[in-house]
């Protein structure tokens, strides 16, 4: 029996690689395809249709690699598209899917597909991104990757909105909106009073256990 209860070789998988913009989450996809290529096994490769930055039908990366693929609207329309013969299925910005995403690899994978899926793992307020936690949690594989700090030059894990007035998840975008940044340089904390208003009810909470604590 293999690692998940399936015969070895036979079994499909569940890929994630996911980073912040910039990062070579396009350039990893491809490279993968094009490796499963070469061994001739069929690929086909989705995105998501409101990914039309570049080009409505190919992926294509920030350093113009690019790879015919099908836009579909919905998660389970890859289902319906994918053929009895594909041996492997890549999408790229995963995290623009509904949450049946999760559902519909794992059926992929349970007929023996390897699915490789690209991903933005936060939003632009460093919050997990649509449905891609629950892909995190569900894949065999996940390769965190980083940009590079447009500030800085460090390691980059996250997407800094230019305007983080615009609040909307998603607002498709490119080097003109958003930018790559480290920790440091993504104060995204600072500027959010919800989270200041959370960090404060804490402390007020904190301190009331303690003069309780310290009356028994
Ligand atoms: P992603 O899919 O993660 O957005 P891509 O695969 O499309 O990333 O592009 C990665 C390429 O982007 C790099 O190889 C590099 O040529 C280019 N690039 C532009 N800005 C940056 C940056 N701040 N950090 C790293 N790479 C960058
Ligand atoms: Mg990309």
């Amino acid at each position: 029996m293999g690692l998940f209860g399936t015969m070895p070789g036979v079994s499909g998988s569940i890929e994630v690689v996911c980073g912040p913009m910039f990062s070579g989450k396009t350039e990893e996809l491809i490279r993968r395809v094009k490796r499963a290529q070469i061994a001739r096994q069929k690929v086909q490769i989705f995105k998501p249709a409101i990914d039309n930055r570049y080009h409505e039908t190919e992926v294509v990366s920030h350093s113009s690699q690019s790879m015919e693929a099908t836009p579909v609207n919905s998660s389970v329309e890859i289902l319906q598209r994918v053929f009895d013969s594909t041996r492997v299925v890549a999408i790229d910005e995963v995290q623009f899917f509904d949450e049946n995403i999760s559902i519909v690899v794992e059926k992929l994978a349970r007929r023996g597909i390897r699915v490789i899926m690209a991903g933005l793992d936060q939003d632009f307020r460093g919050l997990p991104f649509g449905p891609m936690a629950a892909l995190l949690a569900i894949a065999d594989t996940v390769d965190k990757i980083h940009a590079i700090c447009t500030v800085c030059g460090a390691g980059a894990s996250k997407t800094f909105r230019k305007n983080p007035k615009e609040s909307t998840q998603v607002l498709v975008g490119e080097t003109d909106l958003y930018e790559a940044r480290c920790r440091a340089h993504a104060d995204f904390f600072g500027e959010d009073e919800d989270q200041l208003a959370f960090f404060s009810n804490l402390n007020a909470n904190l301190n009331d256990s303690r003069s309780k604590t310290k009356n028994l």
